[in-house]
């Protein structure tokens, strides 16, 4: 089977679009979303609608939870307090019931869920080989997906320890033999210095997995975004995947 795993979706709906359309030229059967569909960005309602039709799997990540009043506002500083306060006035019924259904963590035979980490699927960032150590000690799948910090990783474990990083488009994984934590990066908000919107395929009978990079029509986010009057500074960053 071959698996799309997206996250960080973060409300930006033409690089949802490039991403589902590469997904569809894919012969991918499955999408899984690791949460933060909204937030951030300009069209959480759209978004929201398209992950709920599409993926088969979805969590729900802090921004989500805060837009649909589960966590508090006052823990989101500056741009990101402004935009998910915009985004709580916009919200439809039906995607803050959906959002509201969703859990931050799953897991099934293999494979290990977490929009943020094992440990707190909710705010924890791996990003450190020590932290993508706990994750692994907290699990017992062969592999771990997480999401949350927008920047795409591939950490291995096995019997000489914790190895690996940031994991470019194009990188390749072999599965077999080793425990593996990816994080497919950011669909929307991308911050490893590729503006691109980011995501993974797993292939479990080729027992490989593939980083991915699609290129949207950023300005079109952008000019979404001033329409609407989100903070510039959130516009801007998306032109350098930082
Ligand atoms: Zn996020």
């Amino acid at each position: 089977m071959r698996i799309a795993v997206i996250s960080d979706i973060h409300a930006n709906l033409h690089a949802l679009q490039a991403v589902l359309a590469a997904i569809a030229a894919d012969d991918v059967e499955e999408i899984w979303c690791l949460g933060d569909l909204v937030g951030y960005g300009p069209r959480p309602n759209e978004c929201v609608a398209l992950v709920r039709e599409r993926a088969s799997v979805c969590l729900v990540g802090n921004h989500d939870l805060a837009v649909v009043e589960r966590l508090d506002l006052a823990l989101f500083m500056g741009p990101a307090g402004t935009a998910a306060r915009w985004t709580r006035s916009v919200l439809e019924d039906d995607a803050r019931s959906f959002l509201l259904s969703l859990e931050p963590a799953a897991w099934g035979e293999d494979v290990y869920l977490a929009h943020g980490s094992p440990r707190d699927p909710v705010w924890e960032y791996v990003l450190s080989e020590p932290a993508a150590a706990t994750a692994f000690a907290d699990t017992s799948e062969p592999l771990v997906l997480v999401g949350h910090s927008h920047v795409a990783l591939a950490i291995a474990l096995d019997d000489r320890g914790v190895t690996g990083g940031v994991a470019e488009g194009g990188t390749e994984i072999d599965l077999p033999g080793r425990r593996h934590l990816l994080n497919p990066g950011s669909v929307g908000q991308p911050r490893d210095g590729d503006p691109r919107a980011a995501w993974l395929v797993i292939d479990t009978s080729a027992a490989r997995a593939t980083f991915r990079r699609t290129g949207y029509p950023i300005e079109l986010t952008q000019a979404e975004m001033r329409e609407r009057g989100l903070p510039e500074v959130l516009a801007a960053r998306l032109a350098h995947g930082a």
